[in-house]
């Protein structure tokens, strides 16, 4: 604002009580606790710890990712967190944790890859650079010709092609061309410029080296990666008429082993003696090939930066000690989890909420990235990622203040006390729909049931790369997710009702202004409707389906906090009017265009495969938890096998599992399972996933829950 104009004690007060307003606007934390926090709140330590994990290849099941656990452990105990430990898990690729098989170590002595002929070069080295041998790669010391057979995905690709002993040069998805190159054809290995994850900027630097895994599974094989510019160099000399000859030496070994989850916590005060008060868990995971400093090696030290500022300030009588025990977990992906989970069996009942950390630490300029706070998915609505933005949005307005001018630097979280290297970005952070791919899988399944507040910077242009180092970190970034993950887990860990009228009025106005959004969507698939009627139903049910998601949001938050049921009925009525009103002029709408009558009576009504109400087997016991997809192996390929799992109408025929989650089919899957409740029939799922993912036919979400009959995880 402009205070020329005004006198100056009068602008004085004026301007600091409209900025304080503009930057302190979430209703959880009183201004001394988050100022506390903020101060405590450090992006100096979490980029120094972050530098020792860079330098380990954390592969899970290696002795590096033990390294990088022991660092981890060391710093918890440094930090004076309770039960600071580690825990071994043994795996053999038979070992389930919950629904999920267990995978392979590996151990490696020595790797490397010289071209003999016609050039002789070094072109990789397991000792300086390990990301250039693929993880799981077996044994070989060979000397043979390279053979280019493009993708290498498909048997075409080897048609007229001897690959018999020789090593095959591939873009293709590594497990596959492993499958058909070497197991199929006889190959001895595989050089792979696989490109594993796409983003617009992908290609554009061809020095780039992604790193590959191969399947522990298969018993042969093993694979080099090398970048585009590479690869390039290699098919060149190829196309000229040369033939390329290589010397590849691998000594490594892959079988049972154990992964190894570190685990420290912050006891509440109520935790132990009243079983509702229950924990937060804070989540992120160790592993990734080095250097994987964004991914994710900066969720891991930011959750114990989180850890380290919140003891540090209740231990000090500064702020006081929560009801809810702070659990801080670093283990491989997704495996540690369902591994610790199953273990523990007491804990996993006692969890509350999770805040989730993968990918938060990238510079957002040169990552091209947002920090996305994101949703959890509809089947399991929450009152978290509230929490969770609001704190960010204050961040975000206070940063955006100081970019613009340069005050407010306490507010903006910028860390460069004492010359600290992070940098004065604006803070670019926004809330996006429940995204899949990460230990918040598993804690948001239906079987588990504790809602993840995750947060996660997307795309990243040098995920999974060599590029994905210290360089592309910012330790402002740091310091900010680091207080925005402290300040929620502490908000969640003393939530009790005392403030139930003002955080109710506060979750209602959010719950509004997505609902208002849902509105836009279904004014959308009404004027889309093409037959007159079902696009018609497709609005009223995305309308349908979203105030259930909202009510069940808001009353989320009276259910945790233990606050009197009634307190919520407010917050639901207002959500109920809004929604029929838009409902009205759903209608209107329809009317416009001469439908009518089709409200109430769904499509799949009086269909045979609709009316089966579908139930999960054993679905809270200790074997059966845990969600089907994003596993290492989908448990339905799994269960069924390959034929019968490549019938399944929902899965894209070309997916596969290591490419799956970039695919929509396998979302659908984990919401289709994730809404069976033992009410549901198969057309009230399909209208849940729906809503939240898009129109889907009937029958492709029953053939899904027939295969899942077949395997066992569900009865009719
Ligand atoms: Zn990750």
């Amino acid at each position: 604002m402009d205070c020329k104009s005004l006198l100056p004690a009068l602008c004085l007060s004026l301007c600091i009580s409209v900025n304080y307003n503009a930057f302190a606007q979430q209703p959880f934390l009183t201004e001394q606790q988050w100022d506390a926090l903020r101060d405590e709140a450090n992006g100096a330590a979490p980029f120094e710890n972050l530098r020792a994990l860079t330098g380990l290849h954390r592969v899970p099941a290696t002795p590096q990712f033990d390294q990088a656990a022991d660092f981890m452990l060391r710093q918890a105990k440094a930090y004076g967190l309770e039960d600071a430990h580690a825990e071994q898990f043994p795996i053999d690729g038979k070992i389930h944790y919950g629904l999920m098989r267990s995978h392979f170590a590996w151990n490696v002595e020595s790797a490397r890859l010289w071209e003999n002929e016609p050039q002789h070069v070094l072109i990789g080295d397991w000792s300086t650079d390990p990301i250039r041998l693929a993880d799981y790669s077996h044994g070989a010391d060979v000397v043979a010709p390279l053979v280019d057979v493009g993708s290498g995905m498909t048997e075409a690709d080897y048609a007229g092609k001897d690959v018999n002993g020789k090593i095959v040069l591939a873009d293709g998805v590594l497990s596959i061309v492993q499958s058909l190159a070497v197991m199929k054809f006889g190959a001895a290995g595989i050089v792979s410029d696989m490109p594993n994850q796409t983003t617009a900027w992908s290609g554009l630097n061809p020095d780039v080296i992604r790193w590959g895994h191969l399947d522990a599974l298969l018993p042969r094989g093993f694979a080099f990666m090398v970048s585009r510019a590479t690869a390039a160099g290699l098919r060149a000399q190829m196309a000229d008429g040369h033939a390329v000859t290589l010397d590849a030496h691998v000594q490594a070994e892959v079988g049972p082993g154990h992964w190894t989850v570190v685990s420290a916590t912050i006891q509440g005060t109520l935790a132990a003696t009243d079983p509702r008060y229950g924990e937060i868990v804070f989540s992120c995971h160790l592993d990734h090939e080095r250097p994987g400093a964004n991914d994710n090696g900066s969720g891991c030290v930011t959750i114990l930066e989180s850890a380290r500022l919140l003891n540090r300030l209740i231990t000090a009588g500064r702020m006081p000690r929560p009801a809810r025990t702070l659990r801080f977990i670093w283990g491989p992906e997704v495996e540690g989890t369902m591994a610790y989970l199953s273990r523990h069996p007491d804990i996993r009942r006692s969890l509350r909420a999770d805040v989730h950390m993968d990918m938060v630490g990238g510079d957002l300029f040169k990552n091209k990235s947002v920090l996305h706070v994101t949703e959890t998915p509809w089947s399991l609505p929450s009152f978290v990622t509230d929490v969770g933005m609001a704190f960010a949005e204050d961040i975000r307005r206070a940063a955006a203040a100081y970019a613009e001018d340069g005050s407010h630097v306490l507010e903006a979280v910028i860390e460069n006390r004492d010359g600290a290297p992070g940098t004065r970005n604006e803070f670019f952070v926004d809330e996006t729909p429940y995204s899949e791919g990460s230990d918040h899988d598993d804690y948001d399944s239906s079987t588990i049931a504790v809602p993840s507040l995750y947060l996660r910077d997307w795309p990243d242009i040098y995920i999974h790369t060599d590029h994905d180092s210290l360089e592309q970190i910012d330790a402002t970034k740091l310091r900010r997710v680091a207080l925005l993950g402290a300040a929620s887990g502490y908000a969640l860990a003393t939530m009790n009702g005392s403030n139930d009228a003002r955080l109710l009025a506060f979750f209602a106005a959010r719950a509004q202004q997505r609902l208002a959004r849902g509105f836009e969507r279904a004014q959308e698939l009404a004027q889309d409707a093409k037959d007159g009627r079902q696009g018609w139903y497709e609005a009223h049910n995305l309308l349908a389906q979203q105030l259930r998601r909202e009510t069940a949001a808001v009353q989320s938050y009276a259910a945790f906090a233990g606050s009197d049921a009634r307190a919520a009925a407010p917050a639901v009525k207002a959500l109920q009017t809004q929604s029929a009103t838009f409902d009205q002029w759903i209608d209107g709408l329809a009317a416009q265009r001469g439908v009518s009558g089709f409200k109430g009576a769904p499509s799949w009504r009086g269909i045979p495969i609709a009316m089966r109400v579908p139930k999960r087997v054993n679905g809270s016991g200790n074997s059966e938890f845990g969600p089907l997809t994003y596993q290492n192996d989908d448990v339905l390929l799994d269960r069924l096998g390959a034929e019968r799992f490549a019938k399944i109408a929902l899965f894209d025929a070309d997916s596969n599992r290591l490419i799956k989650t970039q695919n929509s089919g396998s979302l659908y899957a984990y919401e289709i399972v994730n809404f069976i409740d033992g009410k549901r029939n198969v057309g009230a799922i399909r209208d849940a996933v729906a809503a939240e993912l898009g129109p889907i036919p009937l029958e492709t979400v029953s053939d899904y829950l027939d295969a899942c009959a077949q395997a066992k995880i569900i009865t009719w």
